[in-house]
Order: structure tokens, then sequence, then C-alpha cells
């Protein structure tokens, strides 16, 4: 697999955040979100075998505990990721994986928490989602909506409301965050008022989970490996 980093830190985002956490990030994407906090994903990294990968997890966490396959786009490099994702659930780990929905689910292992990132209008990439996607969510995976706007918000809460809301266990609204943020850690970095998109959930009594992502106010905004 060709492999960015791997390395430990707290959970950012989804229903985990806040909890230590091993990320095995790929290379390569096929998305160009506007806001994209990971293009330096897009090229390079190094190769590394199943073994090479799931021993630095192991060294990373002896005692378990979660893991996240991330990237770019994880799902590019399926034929290697999905027998590494089995492997982690078989040695005892909580599997995430974070994908953009781009790429077809079915063949993700069952026990694997799917982290869908549905990409909103205002990320460039709206209308990308696999429709034929959300056959293969399941209870325990979740849905992300990065909003960036107030456009972004009713796409998501039209979204919601015609197809998804009983087929996953949680949905999250997230404001984006400037990818140029750096210095203070702070909430004006993000690209929607954060008070507004939950004064938006609150009057249409939606609901889903305002999250954010923590990671970029517990550390400098723009640090990587965090
Ligand atoms: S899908 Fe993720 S990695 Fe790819 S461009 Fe969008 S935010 Fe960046």
């Amino acid at each position: 697999m060709q492999i960015i980093e791997i390395y430990k830190s707290l959970q950012g985002e989804s229903s985990y955040a806040g909890i230590p956490c091993v990320f095995v990030r790929l290379a390569g994407c096929n998305l160009r979100c506007v806001w994209c906090d990971s293009e330096y994903t897009f090229k390079g990294g190094s190769r590394m075998t199943q073994g090479q990968i799931e021993a630095e997890v192991r060294r990373l966490s002896p005692a378990k505990g979660l893991v996240e396959v991330t990237g770019g786009e994880p799902m590019l490099q399926e034929r290697e990721v999905v027998p590494m994702m089995e492997n982690l659930l078989a040695a005892g780990y909580t599997v995430l994986l974070e994908t953009s929905g781009e790429r077809p689910l079915a063949s993700v292992p069952p026990g694997v928490v799917k982290i869908v990132d549905v990409k909103c209008p205002d990320s460039g990439e709206g209308g990308t989602f696999l429709p034929e996607n959300l056959n293969a969510l399941t209870v325990r995976d979740e849905l992300k909506f990065v909003i960036a706007s107030r456009r972004d918000y009713e796409f998501a809460r039209d979204f919601i409301q015609e197809v998804a809301s009983s087929l996953c266990a949680s949905i999250i609204f997230s404001p984006a965050f400037r990818k140029d943020a750096t210095g203070s850690r702070s909430a004006d970095h993000c690209l929607v008022d954060p008070r507004d998109l939950a004064e938006w959930i609150l009057a249409d009594n939606l609901n889903v989970r305002l999250g954010f992502q923590i990671h970029k106010f517990i550390w400098e905004p723009s640090l990587k490996g965090v």
C-alpha cells in the first residue's frame, strides 16, 4: 500500500472524538475539495506491506484500541486495504474507515465503522457520493457533512430527510475549517459560524450531532500528524 504516515493521536472527529487512535493515512485522492486540509496526501508516500503496517499499528497501540484508516481516499487502494482492515479486526482493534463514499463500499468488512463524508455543494465536489453506498451502511456507521455555508446546510438537511435518517447510527454536521488556518485555536477559522449551524439544527429539529475537528482546537490548526 502507498502510505503517507502512521501516527498516534486523539481521534478528532465522529462519535469517537477524544479517544486515542492510531491513524493509517493512505496516499492518493480522486477528489479536490476546496477546503481540503490533506493536500499533502495527493502524491508521494512510501510503499509498505500489509505486515509492515500492522506491525507499526501494534507498536503504537499494543493494547489494541482504535485504528482509523484514512487518506486521501483509502478505497482507491481497495484490493489491499480491505484485507488489512480484516486483519486489524481479527487482531482485536476497532477499525474506522474515513471515506468520501465516491468509491463502492460493498466490500468493506461489516465490522468496520464507516465514516462517510458526503460532499456538500460548496466543497466543490457535491454530487460525488455514490447512492448505492446507502445500501452498504450499517447501524454502526456514521454520515458526516462538512458544512461551509447555508447552502451546504440545506443540502445536508434535505439529504438526511429524504434518504438517510434511518440508516445510520450517527449523523454529524461539522463546520468546515479554513485550510490555511494558522496560529490561534479558534472557531473564527470555521467557514460557517458554529452558532449559526447550531441554531439552524435546532430550528429544523434535526436529530444530528454538531461535530468539531477537535484536534484543531487542541493543537495549532496547521499542525500535521495530530
Ligand atoms: S476527499 Fe478528503 S482528502 Fe480528498 S480532497 Fe476531499 S477532503 Fe481532501
